[in-house]
């Protein structure tokens, strides 16, 4: 494939993708630490991971199923915490693997209890600047949800978002992206087991999950699923699927796969309900039109009433927000089971879009509500730490100072 991006430097300033351009290839690569960490891997795999070191093939489904609980329950971050271990086995794992995380930077909590992890990744190059990605949780009285990152970068190019504009690509790894949950837990202090467990109440604080931060989650299928699939392991991590929200601005093939590979519910950014203004706001529909990614909504697996779809609906002022438009996606939206989540527009420096006038997202919201569906307007969380919907910074070291300065888009649903 002929992208004009991979010619250029990647130090460049230049953060607009060519007009025209639906997706960008990965110009970074992950490279793996001299010692992996165990953090991410299957229950397969870190098996293999014991056989690498000479474990007993007769042992190693006991040894998975410790390693497990000290990872998943416990939150161990140490192979000497894990007490159930041989000392001579913890050496071994020690000198071969670690249990490490993402490295969090920096963490800033907001006084409406929204908290923001800055996390470190390591970079691409040899002696390269590491990446940096943004993780947030946010409280609400009856869940938590923490908002998690598929990727550095995002490989598509919506227009409306900075992360489309960001050249710079690397897929997570499993470990990265529960690597997320994990530092959540450790900073809330909710690990069921842990001393510091929110204690009694059985609630965790962490109880919800969005593949909303960074990233298009379904252009890194295997590390999200398996990443997924540890949290919501109920001999871990125990995040129920059904509280698992998986975000795609529409990569039709993958949609059954999420069903049946994951289980986990769906959202949709969808924005438009015509295809030309959708193509324009979500390059990526012309390869996937409409109709296509509506129709892979229906027969989305365990779709009923009960599991409905997000369809995630960004408002931009004079482009997508009139009561034309309203009735367009109603209309279009006739027969799925739906929730519509309408999204103020979160600027940033450089966008051309601006977003609706609040009389106009009322007028639009009360087209969608009369049409049956609740259609609650997220407010913006976080606003002093710069943690709401598209206001995440980006912080890779690669990019200029204009963009690192930027802001970048998120939303939650429900
Ligand atoms: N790539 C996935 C998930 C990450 S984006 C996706 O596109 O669905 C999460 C949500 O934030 C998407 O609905 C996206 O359209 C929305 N979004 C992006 N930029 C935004 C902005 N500046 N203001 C408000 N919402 C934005
Ligand atoms: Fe990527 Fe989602 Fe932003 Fe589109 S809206 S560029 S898919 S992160």
């Amino acid at each position: 494939m002929s992208n004009p991006l991979l010619q250029a430097d990647t130090a460049s300033t230049q953060s607009l993708p060519p007009p025209g351009l639906v997706e960008k290839v990965s110009l970074e690569r992950y490279v793996p630490p001299r010692k992996p960490s165990l953090v991410g891997l299957s229950r397969a795999k870190l098996a293999d991971a014991f056989a690498a070191i000479g474990v007993p093939a007769a042992q190693r489904k006991m040894r998975v199923q410790q390693l497990w609980q000290w990872l998943y329950v416990r939150g161990a971050r140490h192979f000497d915490e894990m007490t159930s271990v041989s000392k001579e086995l913890r050496a071994q794992l020690d000198a071969h693997y670690t249990l490490a995380r993402p490295e969090v930077v920096a963490e800033q909590t907001s006084v409406d209890g929204t908290r923001k992890w800055l996390l470190r990744l390591p970079g691409g190059h040899a002696g390269g600047p590491p990446h940096e990605v943004e993780c947030v949780y946010i409280p609400e009285p009856d869940r938590g949800t923490l908002c998690l990152s598929s990727q550095i970068g995002c490989t598509l190019t919506c227009t409306f978002c900075h992360t489309g504009t960001q050249r710079l690509v690397r897929n997570l790894t499993p470990g990265e992206i529960v690597g997320q949950v994990m530092i959540a837990r450790d900073s809330l202090g909710d690990w069921p087991s842990a001393e510091r467990a929110n204690k009694g109440s059985g609630v965790r604080l962490v109880s919800n999950i969005v593949m909303m931060g960074m990233g298009e989650p379904l252009y890194n299928f295997e590390a999200v699923r398996d990443a997924l699939l540890i949290a919501a392991d109920g001999e871990g991590i125990a995040i129920s699927k059904r509280r698992i929200t998986l975000s795609t601005s529409g990569v039709v093939p993958s949609i059954p796969r999420a069903g049946q590979e994951i289980g986990c519910m769906l959202a949709v950014s969808l924005h438009a309900a015509r295809n030309e203004l959708r193509n324009e706001l979500v390059p990526l529909n012309r390869k996937y039109p409409i109709e296509d990614l509506l129709q892979a909504c229906r027969e989305y697996p365990g779709l009923s009433n009960a599991r409905r779809i997000t369809f995630e609906y960004v408002m931009l002022r004079g482009v997508n927000d009139s009561v034309a438009d309203a009735k367009a996606l109603v209309k279009l939206l006739k027969g799925i089971p739906a929730k519509i989540n309408l999204i103020p527009f979160n600027p940033w420096p450089g966008t051309g879009y601006e977003c609706s006038d609040w009389d106009q997202i009322e007028t639009f919201s009360e087209i969608v509500f009369n049409a049956g569906y609740a259609s609650p307007v997220r407010t913006p969380r976080g606003r002093d730490i710069l943690a709401a919907c598209g206001q995440l910074k980006s912080a890779t070291e690669n990019l200029s100072a204009r963009e690192r300065l930027a802001l970048r888009a998120m939303a939650i649903t429900d």
